[in-house]
């Protein structure tokens, strides 16, 4: 059968992400991406074009993956896409999800488009997680854990202090925190109590070391509620150990059926970040031609879609193998 041809907006980490991972998705090619940039200046194998051109693929792409950033990008690209195009995204900011679904359904909508939006792990697969544990063990409670990882808005912050070279952050779940989860006593667990927050710097000479350290330690919102280190390393280390993006995390849930416990735990370990999300979207955008064909249009998450759908095989194959 015909593959799903599809077209990536924006050429970050996502946007290579997906020309890594596509090749692993037979059913699946990539047409073109399109680039706020200079198109000549992307060094991709994908067939770059400017954004502004954009509509002339109406005809030649059938699920668009929008590749940008939650801050700034996708609140304008998402609405805007959705008008043309079946889209697929991983907006994150998990407080604005509810104002952001309604502008995407509405311009979904204007001309019978799918839009699947907040697709990736957390929000994504980590919400079907919640949502499905909540639902069987209706009296419990829900626990997240993110980590160990490299988080992206931490390490932007560390590198905007004066001194700072280079530097990352990763976030790291408190052991006796899970432990405390996972016995099923259920605990109440403060900020600080559940994630710490490892600090890896680089900083240029002369820079006042005691002082950087400080400023991180007492930021607010940042590192201020958290218990965090500061470790201080040279150039050649932070090029040897720190520039991949490794992520994951737990969703726990413990609860009580009637007369016993019961625990459901979702655990991943993700060598990279936006590799994985990227295949997370390319799933989904197998999920997205099925609605198309099913006659749908409008915004939908990861809780509105059966999980068949992100399969490359029939009802009858997953019903044989994987049920
Ligand atoms: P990037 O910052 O790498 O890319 C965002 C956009 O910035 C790109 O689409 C690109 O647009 C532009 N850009 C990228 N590199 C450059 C550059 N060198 N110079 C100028 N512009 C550049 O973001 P990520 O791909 O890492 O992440 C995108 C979003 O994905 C994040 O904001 C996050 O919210 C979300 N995410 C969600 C997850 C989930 O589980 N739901 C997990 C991980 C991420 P253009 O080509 O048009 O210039």
């Amino acid at each position: 059968s015909e593959k799903i041809k599809i077209g990536l907006v924006g050429y970050g980490n996502l946007g290579k992400g997906v020309e890594l991972a596509l090749p692993l998705f037979p059913d699946v090619e990539v047409v073109a991406v399109f680039t706020r940039r200079d198109p000549a200046t992307l060094v991709t194998t994908i067939p770059a074009y400017a954004i502004d051109t954009i509509l002339d693929f109406k005809d030649k792409i059938d699920v668009l993956l929008l590749c940008g950033g939650s801050a700034t990008d996708l609140p304008v690209q998402g609405p805007a896409y959705a008008e043309h195009f079946n889209t697929i995204d991983s907006y994150d900011n998990h407080n604005e999800i509810p104002k952001y679904f309604a502008a995407v359904d509405a311009a979904a909508k204007t001309n019978n488009h799918v839009s699947v939006i907040s697709v990736g792990w957390d929000p994504g697969l980590f919400s079907l997680n919640r949502v499905l544990a909540e639902s069987v063990l209706p009296q419990g409670e829900n626990y997240t854990f993110w980590g160990k990882g490299l988080s992206q808005g931490h390490s932007d912050a560390l590198r905007r202090i004066e001194g700072v070279k280079k530097a990352v952050q990763y976030t790291v779940p408190v052991e006796d925190a899970l432990k405390a989860v996972r016995s099923g006593s259920n605990p109440t667990l403060k900020t600080r109590e559940k994630h710490t927050r490892e600090c890896f710097v680089v900083v240029h000479e002369g820079a006042d070391k005691a002082k950087i350290e400080k400023e991180i330690k007492s930021m607010p919102n940042y590192f201020e509620p958290y218990n965090t280190t500061v470790t201080f390393i040279d150039d050649a280390t932070f090029d040897a150990e720190h520039t991949t993006m490794p992520h994951g995390g737990f969703v726990i849930r413990t609860g009580n059926s009637g007369q016993n416990k019961q625990k459901i735990e979702f655990n991943l370990e993700l060598g990279s970040n936006p590799e994985f999300t990227s295949s997370v979207l390319v799933a989904y955008a197998r999920a997205a031609a099925r609605l198309v064909k099913d006659g749908k249009s409008g915004a939908f998450t990861v809780l509105d879609i059966p999980v068949a759908y992100l399969s490359e095989k029939s009802g009858e194959e997953l019903r044989k193998e994987l049920l």
